[in-house]
């Protein structure tokens, strides 16, 4: 039966399943249960089916949102899942950590006046459907071409460059540093976020289309970037992300028990050392002691709500500006107060304290006040006289963002870069400065999302398509 506009406004945006909040203070299984196939076709009906379907234009690699969700609404799943990978081969991982409420979701016309449509959801359904009920399916491969890319890191932007190349005939492959495939999409976002197995499972889907992928490959150490050419590559893409912690540099920051988010959350995440001895990766145990988080963003809630399912008798977020403020997404702040996170807004650390054997004991923090809106258009935190004070804390987390690793800069010199070691790209292809090189994703733009990544790694990959065309 066909919906008239009226009606399909009536229904109301449907509700994310979720785990109960205090069981899952105590276990690493995820949050965010999924639509059921119900409450999937409602959502769906929704959709205005807007002729000029604003949300495709808020969407980094253009997927084609309303007719997918169009077949989610008539219980073709398996065909809306087929419509949403012509433009994305990972929607399972995008239908989780990607902002859609900044992006598709931002542009659809029923947030104007009431509560978009929930695409990001109904993506995550459609992905979680295929694989429980068909297995992931591969699409069809162009011809081969004989010509050779080499992919450097197996993030997002990576994977989708990656993606995008084998199925345009290319042989690919990709290189990553670490022992699991993923980069940050494994060794940042806990388990209770974005379970690996997902992303494996996405990965293994890049492995049947014939994406080569090699593990423990440092380019810039193992091989250089110019080795891939001399070893027969005829383009590199460089997706190696922004893997360098930026530190508060105060006093004490040395101190045992002062992490950065990076090192904690490897370590828990992706070496499993909440489960030491069995995995052999220690780290502090926070078991009924405090722990506090630096920062705002998406990792500040990770960290925090990771320490949390650790034990932390009390887990605070230290942040210098107000809750209006905050980066992180609006959802993962609700998750993190629902799980007995608290916030101590408008604070400033000054200095860590340890004890005589050199572990942290307390950090001494500064109230602010917000003044004027600075560059980055938010108001900025302003030092009130006379306002320190201390707070006890065993742990410390450090999540106040990344900077570019100097691996690739120091051994390819003739790329361009900014200060801050970002290669320099012209922004419609991702080409750098250096024949038959490209680069994308957190290298390229300092820490940014997963799905902007993506965009930039399918940007990379037409862009070498038609490079490696007019190669001899
Ligand atoms: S803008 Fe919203 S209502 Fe319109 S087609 Fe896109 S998702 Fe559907």
């Amino acid at each position: 039966m066909s919906l008239s506009n009226k009606d399909r406004m009536k229904i109301p945006r449907q509700a994310m399943p979720e785990q109960d909040k205090f069981e899952r203070r105590n276990n690493f299984s995820e949050v965010n249960l999924g639509f059921t196939e119900e409450l999937a076709v409602l959502e769906a009906q929704r959709c205005l089916q807007c002729p000029k379907s604003t949300c495709t234009e808020g969407c980094p690699v253009g997927v084609k949102i309303k007719d997918f969700i169009s077949l989610v609404s008539e219980k073709d799943f398996a065909g809306a899942v087929a419509k949403l990978k012509e433009d994305n081969l990972l929607p399972a991982i995008c239908g989780r950590v990607c902002p859609q409420e900044e992006q598709c979701e931002s542009k659809c016309v029923l947030g104007k006046k009431g509560e978009s449509v929930a695409i990001g959801r109904l993506e995550r359904f459609v992905a979680d459907w295929e694989r429980v009920n068909l297995g992931i399916r591969t699409p069809e491969l162009k011809p081969k071409t004989g010509q050779k890319v080499a992919v450097v890191g197996s993030g997002p932007a990576g994977l989708s460059c990656a993606g995008d190349l084998i199925q345009m005939g290319h042989d690919v492959t990709v290189f990553e540093a670490l022992h699991e495939l993923g980069g940050v999409l494994v060794y940042g976002i806990p388990e209770f976020r974005l379970p690996k197995e997902i992303v494996r499972a996405e990965i293994e889907s890049l492995s049947k289309l014939g994406v080569d992928f090699q593990k423990n490959s440092i380019i810039g150490l193992t091989d250089t970037v110019d080795e891939l050419f001399a070893n027969g590559y005829d383009a590199v893409f460089i997706a190696v992300g922004a893997g360098l912690p930026y530190f508060l540099n105060i006093p004490g920051e040395n101190f045992n028990g002062v992490y950065s988010s990076n090192e904690f959350l490897t370590r828990v995440n992706l070496m499993k050392a909440y489960k030491f001895p069995e995995f052999d990766t220690p780290v502090f145990n926070c078991k009924d002691k405090n722990v506090a988080v630096f920062g705002g963003g998406n990792t500040a809630m990770d960290a925090v709500r990771t320490s949390k399912r650790l034990g932390a008798k009390n887990a605070y977020i230290i942040y210098r500006r107000s809750e209006n403020e905050l980066p992180a997404r609006k959802e993962e702040f609700h998750h993190a107060k629902e799980e007995g996170i608290e916030f101590i807004f408008l604070s400033n650390p000054q200095e860590f304290i340890g004890d005589e054997k050199g572990w942290l004991k307390g950090v001494r923090v500064q109230k602010m006040e917000l003044g004027e809106p600075d560059a980055s258009g938010r108001r900025r935190p302003v030092p009130i006289a006379n306002s320190e004070y201390v707070i006890d804390i065993d742990m410390a987390v450090v999540a106040i963002g990344n900077g570019s690793n100097p691996i690739i800069q120091n051994t390819t010199p003739d790329l361009d870069y900014n200060k801050w070691g970002n290669i320099l790209v012209d922004k419609d292809t991702m080409k750098t400065s250096k024949e038959g090189v490209f680069a994308g994703g957190d290298i390229v733009t300092g820490g940014a999302t997963v799905i902007l990544a993506m965009g930039a790694g399918r940007t990379a990959a037409n862009a070498i398509n038609e490079y490696l065309k007019t190669k001899k």
